[in-house]
């Protein structure tokens, strides 16, 4: 499999001269299985260039778009992604949903006439729509698993495994603390309910998740500091970051979801503490954080 990140900011896209390194644009990741067959996570704002590269290819496209979540960040580049402007291209967009609204809803109510010009049903390409739960399914040759993660209402992270290599993404995800769950419950109770499970550690069902995945790409907004005052905000700090990689065994850890307020001096900085923190610990995993552009072989 190959990977190419292009997003890799989280929240909010931050153009500008602090952030050219590690890049501006929210999530979006273009994953190609060892037949080209072409599966996208998430459709930050990083999708608007992806879908460029695509139609100076000349591809025609059908694909996968795995949605991890319908936050602002992944899914606003959506009505920017041209290929869905072209017929004959067919897009089956996956992704959770509540009992209270379809993922086909969380989609086009972005595009709804008040908020953007085009509404989904005006888009030429084939739109499908797979909404799922906690299961496992295949995509082309590749099997896909999927877990509900520690996220505001909710978030869903994917599990991919073609010809022997896995990927695991996990965009946004915080420490699950039972005492926060009980007093701050905005997650989903079904899925609070599948974390209060567990006797030990509550977070243990993302430890097996990711077990031994060739590449983890995970969530790692906050500095520890910071996350003192974000507790309840969805999003980790890089020291469960990499206790997460430690404890799933796996053989390489991509940090992500940079946090908008983070320069590029500031990202350097969490690398190499990230860096260190492994090397003490003897943890046997290499680390990287995510940067716009950069290319990935599994
Ligand atoms: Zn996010
Ligand atoms: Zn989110």
């Amino acid at each position: 499999m190959r990977l190419k990140f292009w997003g890799t900011r989280g929240s909010i896209p931050t153009p500008g001269k602090t952030t050219v390194r590690y890049g501006g644009n929210t999530p979006c990741i273009e994953l190609r299985l060892s037949n080209e067959k072409l599966i996208i996570l998430d459709a930050g704002t990083g999708i608007r260039n992806l879908g460029e590269a695509l139609i100076e290819n000349g591809e025609s496209i059908k694909t996968f778009l795995l949605v991890s979540h319908p936050h602002w960040d992944h899914i606003q580049g959506f009505p920017f992604f041209k290929p869905a402007f072209i017929s004959g291209n067919e897009i089956t967009i996956v992704g959770g949903e509540t009992d209270r609204v379809t993922l086909q809803k969380m989609i086009s109510d972005q595009m709804n006439k008040i908020y953007f010009p085009i509404q989904l049903n005006e888009l030429k390409a084939t739109l499908k729509f797979h909404p799922i739960k906690e299961e496992q399914f295949e995509i082309f040759d590749a099997r896909v698993e999927t877990i509900y993660l520690n996220h505001p209402t909710f978030a869903i992270g994917y599990r991919i495994t073609h010809r022997g290599k896995s990927l695991v993404y996990i965009s946004d995800n915080e420490p699950f603390d039972r005492r926060v769950a009980q007093s701050i419950r905005n997650l989903e109770k079904i899925i609070v309910d599948r974390y209060l499970r567990s006797d030990g550690d509550p977070n243990q069902r993302i430890f097996d998740f990711v077990k031994n995945a060739d590449v983890l790409i995970h969530d790692a907004t906050y500095t520890p500091e910071e996350y003192v005052n974000r507790v309840g905000w969805g999003h980790s700090h890089y020291l469960f970051t990499i206790n997460v990689a430690a404890k799933g065994k796996v053989k390489r850890l991509i940090l992500f979801h940079h946090d908008p307020a983070h320069t590029d001096e500031k990202v350097d900085d969490i690398f190499k503490t990230c860096k260190r923190e492994i090397r003490t610990r003897r943890y046997d995993f290499d680390c990287m954080a995510a940067i716009e552009g950069m290319e990935i072989e599994i």
